[in-house]
């Protein structure tokens, strides 16, 4: 069996530690040692107490996810060990030394009384992986905390630490010394004061003022609509913290929570939600990037551009407790760029998010400078001007010269070649593209771009250094637009298409955003701004693409996007309600008409088809190229940079959840239909789908 509970006696205290490193699961060993310790207390008539600690780092950092889906396990299940603490006679004392998370946190609340240290965080993040806490923790908390409180804490899953935690009644004591002394002293108190046991089932107080009142519990479920829309687990959740307070017992209460946890269990989107969990951890593994190579020390940084990612990317390495130097040649921008920095940090205070004083230290770690060769003082420099590739070489070209031997070079081009970039320096070995999204003190993802030169030093470094940031880094081949640029740049010509065809904007955007995410494209392109494109092709001579037609005829007559309250949509003023409008719908026609566009009527299944099969076959070919190492580094990109649905699992994964046969029946269909380039299916597709296999199977 894997891990134990250690026991020994300390006078008339039985201390029971957990012994499962590094993090203390809840493994096969875990459990029978909880359910052993127990009796064995129990036996002992010179016990009165019994205190549960962990060695290590956690108390109990959760179940054992090496044991997820596994058929049968060895030894006692958790409720069984749980019934056993729940029914000691003998009262237990949790002492919370680290984490306790999930099946961790319910032990705790299948003890009498808990103690944490300081440090140590508790929670029930169950629901980031599609599931509920499935051993009473939806039935307990709500008793120790109230529905409201529990409601919170069980649906965002994010951790509590223990002052917290104190405040809300999870823990009774946060301990002041030595943890076990000062359970040690808590546990005699508890026997002197005649106390002894006192069970959570049984503690009605914080829930029965909520007893019958629906209006409640229908208001928690319209606020889950907002905030966790199209999400399975979240509403499972409501629906046993609901039973917790109005079911006839703790025990009817126990048995909605079990009948909730098996439907997650079974639903798609909890397979999905462990395939990005998975996903997000493996992204790291980098094929020939051992762990042994060895990583350059970043101290310091630079970056150049103050504009919209420059700021944020300036802000990334503050947060990082990194100095980070930031320069512009156009000192307005310069200024104007440390102003949103700063109103960005205050924002965050105005919140309770950060205090002034954190505020001042990383306002403190950033230094403007109107001076190029003060960047030469970074151990990383991240290139953030505007995206054009001659400016780009110039700005390396001027780096190499400036930055010390051995820095890391990187660009944070959206697409454009970093070859060309890194062969305008002597040393490129030391260039790779540092992508990062939109806010860049926001967004998780960083698209890290091997170079053809980049060395797999700049590489690991890169890497290790997103992760240093707060972000998952995904490896990603130089080629337009690398993983999620180019897959995305699919998506929206099909969108455009669409419309060419006879789909109007609302109906592709409400598939989109039923689909589950935040918005359709057409609301998104109006958010952007339409004129942004416009401009951007009158200034290379206009285009013959059939796709610019209608956005340009729309700027044309003055309608870009939000900004000006008329784009796809009209909107109100004040507004960002997209509203549709006939002045735009007509431009649509009369622009379909012109290029001679037959109009059809959309069924939601085939916008559907039409927007994210393009992701899941230029997905493919990116793995058939290399550019892509695994189906779920893309899903990784997805999710994490893209807005897409977590509990949909990415575009890779959404499309092997329909069968790759059919995806690719439909592609070709689509091919046939239009003869669009983006159609012409993947090799890759082609060869697993003959072969009944998934994305997830391949693995180069
Ligand atoms: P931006 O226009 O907001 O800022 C660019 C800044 O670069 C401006 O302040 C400008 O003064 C400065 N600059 C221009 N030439 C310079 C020079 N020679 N020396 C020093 N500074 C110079 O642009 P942005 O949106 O921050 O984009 C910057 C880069 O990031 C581009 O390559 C873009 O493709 C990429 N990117 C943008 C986004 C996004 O959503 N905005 C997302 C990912 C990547």
């Amino acid at each position: 069996m894997k891990g134990t509970v250690h026991y020994e006696t300390r006078g008339n205290i039985a201390l029971m530690s957990v012994d499962n490193p590094p993090v203390n699961p809840l493994s096969s060993g875990v459990r029978q040692g909880l359910y052993d310790g127990v009796n064995q207390a129990l036996e002992d008539d010179a016990i009165d107490a019994i205190i549960l600690t962990g060695l290590n780092r956690a108390f109990i950092a959760g179940a054992d996810i090496s044991e997820f889906g596994a058929a049968a396990t060895e030894g006692v299940g958790l409720n069984e060990a749980l019934d056993k603490m729940e029914n000691s006679t003998k009262p237990i004392i949790a002492a919370l030394n680290g984490t306790a998370f999930g099946g961790g946190l319910e032990v705790a609340l299948c003890c009498d009384y808990r103690i944490a240290a300081p440090t140590a965080p508790v929670g029930l993040p169950e629901v980031k992986l599609g599931l509920l806490p499935g051993a009473g923790g939806t039935q307990r908390l709500p008793r120790l905390v109230g529905a409201e409180a529990a409601v919170k804490a069980i649906i965002s899953g994010d951790p509590i630490m223990a002052p917290e935690a104190l405040a809300m009644g999870i823990v009774d004591r946060v301990a002041s010394g030595d943890l076990i002394e000062d359970a040690t002293s808590y546990a005699n108190e508890i026997i002197k004061s005649g106390a002894a046991t006192r069970k959570i089932r049984d503690l009605e107080d914080k829930i029965a003022g909520d007893r019958g009142n629906t209006e409640l519990f229908e208001q928690f479920a319209a606020n889950l609509n907002r905030t966790h829309r199209g999400q399975f687990a979240p509403a499972q959740i409501l629906a046993c913290i609901e039973a917790a307070v109005n079911a006839e017992s703790f025990d009817a209460g126990m048995k909605v929570e079990a009948e909730r946890f098996a439907e997650c269990l079974k639903h798609p989107q909890r397979e999905a939600l462990i395939h990005i969990f998975f996903a997000e951890r493996a992204a790291n593994k980098i094929p020939g990037l051992d762990r042994d190579v060895p990583l350059m020390e970043i101290n310091t940084a630079s970056v150049i551009g103050a504009g919209t990612m420059g700021g944020g990317i300036a802000m990334c390495f503050a947060n990082a407790g990194i100095p980070v130097r930031i320069h512009d040649n156009d000192p307005e921008n310069l200024a104007r760029g440390v102003k949103v920095i700063e109103g960005n940090y205050a924002r965050t205070v105005s919140k309770g998010r950060l205090s002034q004083e954190d505020m001042d230290k990383r306002m403190s770690l950033i230094i403007p400078t109107e001076n190029f060769e003060d960047l030469g003082d970074g151990d990383v420099v991240v290139e953030a001007v505007y995206e054009n590739l001659d400016l780009k070489k110039e700005i390396f070209e001027r780096l190499d010269k400036v930055m010390k031997d051995g820095a890391l070079l990187a660009t944070n081009t959206s697409g454009l070649d970093v070859d060309a970039i890194a062969a305008s320096t002597s040393r490129p070995e030391f260039v790779c593209g540092m992508h990062f999204f939109s806010p860049a003190n926001v967004m998780r993802l960083l698209e890290v771009v091997k170079g053809k030169d980049s060395s797999p030093v700049t590489l690991g470094t890169a890497m290790a250094l997103g992760k240093r940031l707060g972000k998952v880094s995904v490896m990603a081949g130089n080629c337009p637009g690398f993983i999620g640029n180019r897959m995305l740049g699919g998506y929206t010509r099909q969108a455009a298409m669409m419309i060419l065809e006879g789909a109007t904007p609302a109906q592709v955007d409400k598939v989109v955003y039923d689909f589950g995410l935040a918005m359709g494209p057409f609301t998104m392109n109006d958010m952007v701004g339409l004129d942004l494109g416009w401009r951007a092709r009158k200034m290379m001579g206009g285009s013959n693409e059939v796709t610019a037609r209608i956005p340009d005829e729309l700027c044309e007559l003055g309608r870009y996007g939000q900004k000006n309250g008329k784009g796809y949509y009209r909107y109100d003023e004040g507004d960002r309600t997209p509203l549709p409008d006939p002045e735009a719908d007509e431009v649509i026609k009369r622009v379909a008409e012109e290029l001679g566009y037959p109009q059809k009527d959309f069924s939601d299944e085939e916008i559907l088809k039409r927007c994210m099969y393009p992701l899941a076959n230029i997905g493919a070919k990116l793995l058939e190229e290399g550019h892509a190492l695994r189906a779920g580094d893309i899903d990784t990109v997805y999710v994490n940079g893209y807005g897409f649905p977590t509990y949909v699992g990415g575009p890779m994964w959404f499309a092997d959840t329909q069968g790759l046969e059919n995806v690719l029946a439909d592609i070709e269909r689509f091919h046939e239909e239009t003869g669009d380039d983006v159609w012409k299916p993947s090799e890759l597709l082609k060869k697993l789908a003959a072969e009944g296999k998934s994305f997830a199977s391949f693995d180069g």
